[in-house]
Parts: C-alpha cells; sequence; structure tokens
C-alpha cells in the first residue's frame, strides 16, 4: 500500500555518499533550518568511499571506515534520512517521488526541490562460465564487507583492470599478505592517466611488492574449480584465483533519471547551476555530467557541493572546475596526475629525478595543459596547478 507524504516545502537528496554529504554540510552553513529528507539505498552511514581501496593492508574493517553513524548525521545535520530504501520512480510534472523503504512498504513523497546524488556503478564485462556471476566490485561499504569476508584467509587474488582503482587494490592487498595477479586489455598501466615511462616505473615498483600482470589481454571466462576460480584470457593463458575483483570502470546511474525524462548522456546532463533538464531537479557527483565532463573524483564534488548549496540557498552562483589533480593512493609509488583533457594536442616531457618522475603535458604552443608526478616529485603538486588551464573556466 502506498503512503503519501506531504510537507509544504522539502529538499529530498537521492543519495548518501560524499556527493550527498558534503552538499548539505555546506548548504548548512547558509541555512540551518530548511527541510532536508534524505533517501538512500545504504545504511547512511558517513564513510570516506576512496578508502575502500587502502584499508586492507591497514587492517580496517567495513564498522572501522565508518566515521559517523546515519544518527549523528541526523541529529548534527538536522536532517531525515530514510535509509535501506530505493528511489523508484521520480515524477517532475507533480514533484513527487515514489520509494520502497526497508520494509518493503511503497511511500510517495513530495518535494519542492529534489537533487539526484546516485553515484556509478562498476562496469560488469561479459563475462562466460559457471564462476561469473561470483566477481566482485568493491563500490561502497557494503561491498567491501563482503569482499573482506570472502577473501579472509584465501590468498590468491585477480583483479581485472589496470586503472586507478585496480592498481590501487593491488597495492593494498599485496601489502595485506594477498598474491595479487592483474588483467587489462590495455598494454599499460593506468593507461589514461599516465605517460608510458611512468607506468612502466608504477608496474615495475608493484612486481617488486609481487603483483602479477596480464597485459594487453582480457578475461573471457571465469569458471568454478573446487573453492576457487580459474579465469580464462583471451591469449589463452588460465589463472588460479581463489577470488576474482573487478576494477575495469565506472558508468554513472542515469537510469531513474532516464525513466524520468530528464536528459542524460554519458551521466545525468546538468547546466553550469548543477540543474537537469527537469526545472527544480538538480545532479551532482559520480552521475552527473557538466558540458561534457564526468569526474568521479572527490574534488569536483566538493566544487559541485559549494555551487548547488549556494543555489538551493537562493543565491546567484555557477560551478567553475579549476585543474584538480588526482592522488594515486599507491605507496610503492606515490602518484598525482592531472591529465590533459581528452583530445588535447600536445606531447609529454619526462624528467628523471633521483627519487621521482615529473611528466609534463604542453601544448604545440608550450602551454602546460597537464601532469603527471611520481615520487619526490609530487611536491610539485601545487605550484604546476597554479599554471593549468580551468577546466571549466567563468
Ligand atoms: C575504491 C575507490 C577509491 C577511490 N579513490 C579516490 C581517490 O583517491 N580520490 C578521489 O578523488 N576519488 C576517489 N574515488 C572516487 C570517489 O570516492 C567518488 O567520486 C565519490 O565517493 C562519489 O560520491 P557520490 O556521492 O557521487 O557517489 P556514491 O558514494 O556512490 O553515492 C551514491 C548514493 O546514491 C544512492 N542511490 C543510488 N541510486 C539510488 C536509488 N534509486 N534510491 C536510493 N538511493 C540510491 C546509493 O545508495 C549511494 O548512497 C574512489 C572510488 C573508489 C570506488
Amino acid at each position: 500500500m502506498n503512503t503519501t507524504h506531504h510537507q509544504n516545502k522539502l529538499i529530498v537528496i537521492i543519495g548518501s555518499g560524499l556527493a550527498a554529504y558534503t552538499l548539505i554540510r555546506e548548504y548548512r552553513k547558509l541555512n540551518a533550518e530548511q527541510a532536508i529528507t534524505v533517501i538512500t539505498q545504504e545504511s547512511g552511514d558517513f564513510y570516506s568511499k576512496p578508502m575502500l581501496s587502502t584499508a586492507f593492508a591497514s587492517k580496517k574493517d567495513a564498522q572501522q571506515l565508518i566515521s559517523s553513524s546515519a544518527a549523528k548525521m541526523m541529529e548534527q545535520l538536522n536532517i531525515q534520512i530514510h535509509s535501506h530504501s530505493k528511489v523508484l520512480k521520480i515524477d517532475g510534472s507533480d514533484q513527487s517521488l515514489s520509494f520502497q523503504s526497508a520494509d518493503g512498504k511503497e511511500h510517495v513523497l513530495q518535494y519542492s526541490k529534489l537533487v539526484l546524488a546516485l553515484g556509478a556503478d562498476q562496469i560488469q564485462i561479459d563475462l562466460a562460465g559457471d564462476g561469473a556471476d561470483q566477481v566482485m566490485t568493491v563500490n561502497d561499504l557494503q561491498d567491501y564487507a563482503i569482499f573482506r569476508e570472502r577473501i579472509g584467509q584465501k590468498k590468491k587474488l585477480v583483479i581485472l583492470g589496470a586503472g586507478l582503482i585496480g592498481c590501487e587494490f593491488a597495492n593494498d592487498l599485496s601489502l595485506g599478505g594477498y598474491h595479487v595477479e592483474v588483467v587489462d586489455l590495455a598494454d599499460q598501466v593506468l593507461g589514461r592517466l599516465l605517460p608510458r615511462a611512468m607506468a612502466d616505473e608504477l608496474q615495475a615498483k608493484l612486481s617488486a611488492l609481487g603483483v602479477l600482470w596480464h597485459l594487453g589481454t582480457s578475461a573471457k571466462t571465469v569458471s568454478r574449480v573446487g573453492d576457487g576460480f580459474e579465469v580464462g584470457l583471451s591469449n589463452g593463458n588460465v589463472l588460479q584465483a581463489d577470488c576474482v575483483l573487478s576494477a575495469i570502470g565506472l558508468r554513472p546511474r542515469t537510469e531513474l533519471a532516464k525513466r524520468a525524462g530528464i536528459k542524460t548522456e554519458r551521466g545525468i546532463v546538468v547546466n553550469r547551476q548543477l540543474e537537469t533538464s527537469i526545472q527544480g531537479i538538480y545532479s551532482l557527483g559520480d552521475c552527473a555530467e557538466v558540458e561534457g565532463h564526468v569526474l568521479p573524483y572527490v574534488m569536483p564534488i566538493m566544487q559541485a557541493a559549494r555551487t548547488l548549496a549556494s543555489i538551493l540557498a537562493g543565491h546567484d552562483s555557477a560551478l567553475i572546475y579549476p585543474a584538480m589533480p588526482v592522488m594515486i593512493k599507491t605507496p610503492a609509488l606515490p602518484l598525482v596526475v592531472s591529465p590533459p583533457a581528452s583530445g588535447s594536442e600536445g606531447s609529454w616531457t619526462i624528467k628523471q629525478e633521483e627519487n621521482g618522475i615529473e611528466g609534463l603535458f604542453y601544448s604545440p604552443q608550450a602551454q602546460l595543459l597537464g601532469f603527471a608526478l611520481a615520487g619526490s616529485a609530487t611536491a610539485q603538486r601545487a605550484t604546476l596547478t597554479k599554471l593549468l588551464p580551468n577546466i571549466l573556466g567563468e
């Protein structure tokens, strides 16, 4: 049975990740009273998602990654949270949505402003074999708890994907005592972010920890064998694993918006005011796309949250993205990258230092468009960031 909730003026936020909670924190600096309701499929406990790929080595379980419980968030931020609840449908024409609460009941809620902070799904590749449905992804606290439990005392892990998340897990899990093999179709690690020389250095440093690589090939099958799995590769090799982890990339969650008639491309399309194609419905975080940019990282979320908080509080504001370098949490070779915009013309200049590497990407007109810094060269981060063009300017 449907229960309908009416409230005169209510901001509803779907999601309880970094985007949702940062937005609320910023908004509360401007308005302490406005009623806010959060609906989330998660518990609503606040945790730092980037720690999911560094928590094994520090022996942290899922509970230890929670910095503030849902109850505390409700009290601190003066909000209501419907946890373990899934939004099923949005109707922009009468400003309502329906959601299923933890007890299975369906509810209808009226909103005056709605924010979609839905995040992104890990992409699953098509795999054959009777173990394909056992391939894991770690994208939230619950996934992490299940992964930790599954991997338990086991030792052998195959990671699909040598991108940022795959390499961070490879580093963390090998420090945590696991035997790690990584498979990627690209012929270098972190292909989208690093110039070749630095990718090779990272690969060598991770190899020194015991990581084995299968690059330029892809996983085709995952089959159950006893308690574990065999992973068949397109180059004919077969790997043994106790557990298979997939980390091949993220896909913004756009389905709910699409069904509501909201414009989507790669992500949910928003303007510089973070408003979607339907008035009064906004979006930010890993699910959103601003002028062609989908940036699933912490810094862009901070920028977007400040802008949207200001808009929701009734001020004029427009999103600006300065250059926002990303730290890659591979202690074997600490890295900071600010890649050039895709399709940029130019080339990398690589300078080897005693304990690091500096990679600078220059346009044909000698303008610095991006950088990748490793080891001691990461100290240059702040100086170089100031020289980079904005991603989204005034
Ligand atoms: C392992 C890992 C390491 C990372 N490391 C870094 C890093 O070092 N630096 C960096 O900058 N970034 C890093 N990132 C990226 C960063 O963590 C994300 O950009 C950020 O956490 C995304 O926050 P979000 O709020 O947009 O999405 P999420 O945290 O995914 O939140 C989405 C929320 O929406 C809810 N939801 C979705 N659909 C529905 C629905 N229909 N009904 C109700 N609720 C719904 C979900 O339950 C969830 O609460 C990392 C990501 C991962 C996975």
